[in-house]
């Protein structure tokens, strides 16, 4: 096991791994296949919470950058991440896993919620449980809504899974001599600016000793493979 002693995980995908190879939105049949990966987590044991992002459909910054108010741009990127979280329902449900989405934006006829106690209650019941629309305030990402809900349901993990299968030392995509850390601090990432999530997600998860796992959600069965200790990825830990 890559993290021995978890049972608890909070995995968090960004928007864009829901388009599969589309441009935007959401391609179902690919949302299908990572449902899968979290099924296997589900099923090896552990308690499993999902943080979904919103990239696919909207972020509010692409909208202030057009003009309009960045705080309303910011609420349609939190609705956009609703969309992601129903959409990765109804896959685990196709799937036969129990899920419930909690949305820290009410909208009772859609899903719950925040209630962390009911959220404790559908994990011992080996529910998978979403939780939408970020922090539910405009400024923040996805990122800080999954490392609020790491700490506020105690998980032993965050999961990031992206597009790069760890962090390095200069964008991999620009420079090909940089290198992957196997673990880099915490103090590291937030002084050398390194991209991993932003500085108060990170920050969260280092007060709170929460590691933080990157790698690459492209290819299939990577959950599974980082969670047994045989994937590739970085751990963001303390010293
Ligand atoms: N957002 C927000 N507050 C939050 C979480 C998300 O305002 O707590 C908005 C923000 O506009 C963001 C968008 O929702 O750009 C989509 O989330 P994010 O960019 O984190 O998605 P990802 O990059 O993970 O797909």
């Amino acid at each position: 096991m890559l993290l021995p002693g978890t049972k608890r995980i909070l995995l968090k995908l960004s928007g864009e791994v829901l388009m599969g190879d589309q441009d935007y939105g959401i391609d179902p049949a690919f949302v299908l296949e990572l449902a899968k990966e979290v099924k296997a987590a589900r099923d090896s044991g552990l308690e499993v919470c999902l943080v979904i992002g919103g990239g696919n459909i909207f972020r509010g910054m692409a909208g202030a950058a057009q003009g309009m108010d960045r705080a309303q741009a910011d609420y349609m990127g939190m609705l956009a991440t609703v969309m992601n979280a129903l959409a990765m329902q109804s896959a685990l449900e196709q799937l036969g896993v129990h899920t419930r989405v909690q949305s820290a934006l009410q909208m009772d006829q859609v899903c719950e919620p925040v209630i962390r106690r009911r959220a404790e209650r559908h994990l011992e019941k080996g529910r998978v449980v979403i939780f939408a629309a970020g922090v539910g305030a405009p400024y923040f990402t996805t990122d800080s809504g999954a490392a609020l809900r790491a700490a506020e349901m105690k998980c032993d993990a965050l999961l990031k899974g992206t597009s790069v299968d760890g962090v390095y030392d200069s964008d991999p995509k620009k420079n090909a001599q940089a290198k992957r850390f196997d673990t880099v601090t915490y103090d590291k990432v937030l002084a050398d600016n390194l991209k991993v999530m932003d500085a108060s997600a990170v920050a969260l998860c280092r007060d709170n000793d929460i590691p933080i796992v990157v790698f690459s959600i492209r290819e299939k069965g990577n959950v599974a493979r980082v969670l047994a200790g045989e994937g590739v990825q970085t751990i963001v830990q303390k010293d």
